[in-house]
């Protein structure tokens, strides 16, 4: 039998190694690893996937215990480890432009052609537009700026005797971050003799509670434990202006800020796209591009969008998808079996909104596991969100590598507990 040369081979690219593009990546490997005919190549700047999850507790693991090298490695999870002894070619590159009509991709060192296309190049954080908060404010989406944080913390309580740490937003990432950057000032404040009294954490939401109202019990729940801890919180207020040390609520308050960590809200990337032929891509105003329920494009069937690029309105309850990773993970594995089934010629399978499931860890071994039917609170709720990291971990990696990976995050993660 001939074999196909690399230029006869279809190509399927996919654009972005985060939740959604893995899991696209890895599923179209199991479809398709014995179909010579077919080649998977998955892009990205990186060479791991970061494990958001994960960020809020790299940004408040202590200097003085956790080199920078070994908080990357809690959060960082290699793209060759993940597709070792797979189909999938990991091209590390910067994707400049997305040439839809003409089947390329233009990447920093490459162009790529595509016979099939995944778009899964996810989020970054949303500023909208408020004055100096781009420049003022630390984002948490990454490991740099997790490392970022962790540094500019130190910096504050070894030069200060006293200071604010401001978050903005009141949801998952804020209210995790409360928890555990309240237990690192306590050992930072410990280990360089200042009092923990005089370092104050504020969280400043634009809602009326926690969480962007998922449950009031649960919001309740969290701001019980957080006051407990002496964090305290601003509902209704939102950040009209940051400045260096100083951030304005309500267009009149002035709150003094030593650290803005902002958590407010996540936009889609702006995607580098060349329109395909059919007319402009519909997006939503995160910049979400709006497909069809089978995940692609109406006039380039053979291009799916997923995790946070997508926009999908759920025709239930006609709200549009959460920009999760367990929904990004959703998309993933639909675009791959799609993409399957127009390879095969059978008819593609519309999107359907996974459950609601959150465990929400709020300082150390505590953690709420809120689903419209079970909540769990405490040690349980933590082991709970243990399980699902390793869950993850193993959803990716053989069992050996992701319980290797699981045990290392714990050993680091539990130092400030
Ligand atoms: C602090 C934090 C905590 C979170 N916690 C949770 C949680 O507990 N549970 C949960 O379900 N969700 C959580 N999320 C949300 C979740 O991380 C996102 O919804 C998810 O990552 C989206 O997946 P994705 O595949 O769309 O994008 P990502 O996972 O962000 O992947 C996108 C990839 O595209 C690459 N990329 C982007 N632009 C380019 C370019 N120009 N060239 C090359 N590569 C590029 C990036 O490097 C990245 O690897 C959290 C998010 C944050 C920020």
């Amino acid at each position: 039998m001939k074999h196909k040369t690399i230029e006869e081979k279809k190509n399927i690219v996919i654009l972005g190694g985060g939740f959604a593009g893995i899991r696209a990546a890895l599923d179209l490997n199991n479809y398709l690893h014995d179909n010579s005919d077919y080649q998977i190549i998955l892009v990205d700047r990186k060479d791991y996937q970061c494990y958001h999850p994960g960020l809020y507790e790299a940004a408040t693991t202590e200097h003085g215990l956790v080199e920078v090298r070994r908080v990357k490695r809690t959060v960082a999870i290699s793209l060759a480890q993940i597709f070792y002894k797979t189909k999938v070619k990991v091209f590390k590159a910067y994707i400049d432009r997305i040439a839809l009509a003409d089947g390329k991709v233009i990447t920093d060192s490459r162009i790529l052609s595509f016979d099939y296309l995944v778009v899964a190049m996810g989020s970054i954080a949303d500023f909208y537009d408020i004055p100096g908060l781009d420049k003022h404010g630390y984002p948490l989406k990454n490991l740099d700026e997790a490392i970022m944080i962790r540094n500019r913390i130190e910096e504050i309580v070894i030069k200060k005797d006293r200071a604010q740490f401001v978050i903005g937003g009141g949801g998952f990432a804020g209210t995790e971050l409360a928890g555990e950057l309240h237990n690192l000032l306590k050992h930072e404040c410990e280990d360089h003799g200042k009092k923990l009294e005089n370092f104050k954490i504020i969280i400043v939401e634009g809602g009326m509670s926690f969480l962007g109202g998922l449950s009031e019990k649960v919001a309740k729940m969290v701001g019980e434990r957080l006051t407990g801890m002496g964090v305290e919180t601003r509902f209704s207020s939102l950040i009209t202006e940051a400045a260096a040390d100083h951030i304005i609520i309500n267009m009149k308050d002035r709150i003094n800020s030593d650290l803005l960590i902002w958590t407010g809200g996540v936009r889609s990337i702006r995607l580098p796209v060349d329109p395909p032929a059919g007319g402009d891509l519909a997006a939503d105003k995160k910049d979400r591009i709006i497909t069809t329920d089978f995940l692609n494009l109406k006039h380039s069937p053979n291009i799916f969008i997923a995790g946070d690029n997508l926009c999908f309105t759920d025709p239930a309850t006609k709200k549009s998808n959460a920009q999760t990773g367990q929904e990004a993970v959703r998309h993933g594995a639909l675009v791959a079996k799609n993409i399957f089934r127009l390879i095969k010629g059978r008819p593609l399978l519309p999107y359907s909104v996974g459950p609601t499931r959150f465990v929400i860890p709020v300082s150390g071994k505590y953690a709420i596991l809120y689903t419209p039917n079970l909540l769990v609170v405490g040690f349980w709720g933590w082991l709970i969100r243990k399980g699902a990291d390793l869950r993850y971990f193993w959803s990716v990696l053989p069992l050996w590598t992701a319980l290797k990976y699981w045990l290392f995050e714990n050993k680091i993660f539990m130092k400030n507990d």
